[in-house]
């Protein structure tokens, strides 16, 4: 693979200004593109060159891979970061920057379409030796095959569609008598959402938490694992909050699944970072999804192993290999991020506009990945992630003590942010224990309502 010397983020907010960060660092020319309604936008004034590539609408300008071949073309960039969403787990984006010479800065096509599709991913991860949700072998095709696999698996099931994501798309059924019901609608809605009524069938896990492992290959069998991250706090199936360790797992947990998780990777011949997914209850994880990409919750992982990701990950799309091996990654201390939203922090109503005032908190162990700035008008068109919020400790309790100082300092004027929410969180006894599973913010939430 080739040299890279200038890198095309296709994306926007605080994930661009940290990819051109990373470029700076390496001393690689960064392009960042934009839409008309991000001119003013942070990333688009650091980076050494800007393109414009279409009206506010992302399908017209994120999205739009005609633009962004083309600004590559003019700019003469060698390589494109996808940064998350957006493209970064389009296949054929990834064909067709291949196509035209251009380094895609991440996984083959061959591994995005592979877990892309959720009854495959199941497969593959059966394959290579993940362990996984009991549930039916690929589609639910009749009301009969549903009522067999339930039996044996036993009530309550989920029902999930192949094409769903988003956490839509699912039917819980606790008994024979609701499972036709349920394996029906959720036909019928899969239909109607994703133009496919393909189902399938997972036990249903009550009380489960969030627990994803870091993974990282260079794409000619070495992969290493850089441990966890616990994203159980979640609204709607959004992370709100995610640390690194998490506070269920010991030591030796710890190292037995991000060792599944790395040979996995090394058998796959994965190239670049990527992400595990699992359900976690009673001791027991259960894969659910791999993400083919750089995640939001990534500085956790930064903060408590020393290494940028980032780097990493063009370091790897260089040729260049991976810059650790598994014996010399260390986990220090502990980390918690805090997704900053735009958004009533009750309500969780949007709330975009003009900052008026803006102060970030500092001090050591503070990170903040942002793009806003006094003055900053946070346009309509895109996700309300305004930045986050990274706080590491030598413990947990003192980085909590810490995030809590950080929370006080942090000013946000003009609009409505989700900080007292994390506020309120930081003072909570259950999330001082590290007490809490996936439902735990969603019941706090219904529980302390206005
Ligand atoms: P999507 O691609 O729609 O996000 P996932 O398979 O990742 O779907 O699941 C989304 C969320 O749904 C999970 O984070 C979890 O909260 C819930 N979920 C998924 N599978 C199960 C299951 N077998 N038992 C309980 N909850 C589940």
């Amino acid at each position: 693979m080739p040299m890279i010397s200038k890198i095309l983020i296709a994306n926007r907010g605080e994930i661009a200004l940290r990819v051109l960060r990373a470029c700076k660092e390496l001393g690689i020319a960064c392009v960042a593109v934009h839409s008309t309604a991000d001119a003013d936008a942070m990333h688009v004034r650091l980076a050494d060159e800007s393109v414009c590539i279409g009206p506010p609408p992302a399908r017209d300008s994120y999205l739009n891979i005609h633009q962004i071949v083309a600004a590559c073309e003019i700019t003469g960039a060698d390589a494109v970061h996808p940064g998350y969403g957006f493209l970064s787990e389009n296949a054929k984006f990834a064909d067709i920057l291949d196509a035209h010479g251009i380094t895609f800065i991440g996984p083959t096509a061959e591994h995005i379409r592979l877990m892309g599709d959720k009854i495959t991913a199941k497969l593959t991860a059966v394959e290579l030796g993940i362990p996984v949700v009991p549930g039916s072998d690929g589609e639910v095709k009749t009301e009969t095959d549903a009522l067999r696999t339930a039996a044996e698996i036993g009530y309550p099931v989920l029902i999930k569609a192949t094409a769903g994501g988003g956490g839509r798309g699912m039917k819980v059924a606790t008994s024979a008598d609701e499972l036709v019901e349920a394996w029906s609608t959720a036909r019928t809605e899969a239909a109607a959402a994703f133009g496919n009524d393909a189902v399938y069938m997972e036990k249903y896990l009550s009380t489960p938490r969030h627990i994803e492992v870091q993974v990282f290959g260079d794409g000619e069998g070495n992969a290493v694992h850089l441990g966890e991250r616990d994203c159980s706090l979640q609204r709607r199936h959004q992370k709100v909050w995610e640390e690194a360790n998490s506070p269920a797992l010991n030591v030796e947990q710890r190292m037995n699944i991000g060792q599944i998780c790395a040979n996995a990777m090394k058998k796959l011949k994965y190239r670049g970072a990527g992400t595990i997914e699992f359900l976690y209850e009673n001791g027991e994880f259960y894969f659910i999804e791999m993400n083919t990409r750089l995640q939001v919750e990534h500085p956790v992982t930064e903060a408590i192993t020393g290494i940028d990701l980032v780097h990493e990950q063009i370091r790897v799309a260089s040729g260049g290999g991976l810059s650790v091996t598994q014996d010399e990654v260390h986990f220090h201390g502990h980390a918690i991020e805090c997704r900053i939203n735009a958004e009533d922090a009750r309500t969780f109503v949007p709330s975009p506009g003009t900052i008026t005032h803006f102060h970030a908190p500092g001090g050591l162990g503070v990170r903040i990945d942002s793009g806003a700035y006094q003055g900053y008008k946070i346009p309509p068109y895109y996700d309300s992630l305004i930045g986050k919020l990274i706080v590491h400790g030598r413990t947990r309790v003192e980085c909590m003590m810490r995030l809590r100082r950080a929370l006080d300092e942090f000013v946000v004027d003009g609009i409505k942010t989700t900080l007292p929410l994390f506020q309120d969180l930081v003072s909570n006894q259950d999330i001082a224990n590290g007490d809490y599973d996936i439902h735990w913010l969603e019941n706090y939430l219904a529980r302390t309502s206005v």
